[in-house]
């Protein structure tokens, strides 16, 4: 049976974020042929909604309030209940971010339906669509069927490819008014601590550090390499309790879990905790001076050498690259 599903636009400082791309994607199998419906929330956002319709979405629904303007859990989830009583979706997709993991626990138990969270891919369609889903720290995965009720799943961030755009679809898009009351908290400003680069869940490349990076100045030859590759720079929590860099670059069992098409891990041993969070990454490529470090045997590429030779080797191969291309 064809479904309507509502999907979440999440949108970060103006932009809407790759992964909504990737829930419609992950929209469309689970509709079978049935209606998807964006959502944005915001202050100011109906202007993005073209954005949902070129990658998939058959229309719009923007909600619009000075209380949307940063993401709060009270603020967000009284929208998406006040939309989904309108719509009455048979099935609801999210990112599996930092704000759909907050969120999505709380939108289900006020539907009283379940929650297939962190689906990495779908199998078949429909009412016969499976979901699969890492377990024990990413070292099985399950296959989940929704039998009844609402399917409600978050989607991993660089998972699931999103549908080409064409910008030459049309779609209606609406603009409910809705109530956002009691709030119990109220954001006054948001400081980001790390503003800079591509963001560290959704980036194709991700080049990581560990204790053997040695100094905060030992991310440099990191930073460098990460910008050459249009990457973002992560860390092992090695590095950050050493302070040579910040806790919101920490990838692992209590850090973040990222998935790119590139890992380089470099001066990391491969901590059973680490490698929770990058041992999905597509290909692999460690640096580590010890040939028995741990973190080889999860690489597809080991070097065994001092990262501090091997990273400006690669980059002068890689800048090379460039020039000739
Ligand atoms: C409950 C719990 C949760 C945890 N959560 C996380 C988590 O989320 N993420 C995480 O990362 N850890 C986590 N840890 C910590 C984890 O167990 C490890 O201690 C940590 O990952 C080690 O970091 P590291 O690999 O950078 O450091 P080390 O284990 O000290 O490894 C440093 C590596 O660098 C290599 N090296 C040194 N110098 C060079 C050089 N010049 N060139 C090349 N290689 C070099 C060494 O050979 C070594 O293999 C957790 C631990 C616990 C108990």
């Amino acid at each position: 049976m064809s479904k309507k599903v509502l999907v979440l636009g999440e949108v970060r400082e103006g932009v809407i974020r790759n992964v909504s791309y990737e829930s419609i994607a992950a929209a469309k199998q689970i509709a079978d042929g049935g209606e998807i419906v964006g959502l944005l929330l915001g202050d100011s956002v109906s202007s993005l909604a073209p954005n949902l319709i070129a990658y998939g979405a058959d229309r719009v629904v923007t909600v619009e309030h000075p209380h949307l303007k940063s993401y709060t859990s009270d603020g967000y989830s009284q929208a998406i209940l006040a939309v989904y009583e309108k719509e009455k979706p048979e099935a609801i997709v999210i990112g599996h971010t930092s704000l759909g993991k907050d969120l999505s626990p709380k939108i289900s138990s006020r539907l009283k339906s379940g929650l297939v969270s962190d689906v990495t891919e779908i199998e078949g369609s429909g009412d016969s669509a499976l979901f699969i889903r890492p377990i024990y720290s990413g070292k099985a995965f399950e296959k989940v069927k929704v039998k009844e009720g609402i399917v409600f799943i978050t989607i991993r961030p660089n998972n699931i490819a999103p549908l080409e755009k064409d910008a030459s679809r049309s779609g209606s898009v609406e603009s409910p008014a809705v109530e956002i009351t009691n709030l119990r908290t109220i954001i006054k400003e948001v400081i980001r601590k790390t503003t800079e680069g591509v963001d560290l869940s959704e980036a194709k490349v991700v080049v990581a550090g560990g204790r053997g990076v040695k100094s905060e100045e030992g991310f440099e030859p990191l930073k460098e390499l990460a910008n050459l590759l249009g990457g973002a720079v992560g860390a092992s929590r090695g590095a950050c309790d050493a302070d040579y860099c910040d806790y919101s670059l920490q990838i692992g069992q209590t850090g973040k879990v990222v998935t790119p098409d590139l890992y380089i891990a470099a001066g990391i041993s491969g901590a059973i905790q680490h490698l929770a969070g990058m041992s999905n990454s597509k290909v692999i490529v460690a640096i580590n001076k010890d040939p028995e470090a741990n973190i080889f045997k999860v690489a597809d590429y080991g070097i065994v050498g001092d990262l501090f030779e091997v990273i400006p080797l690669m980059i002068e191969e890689i800048k090379a690259l460039k020039v000739g291309s």
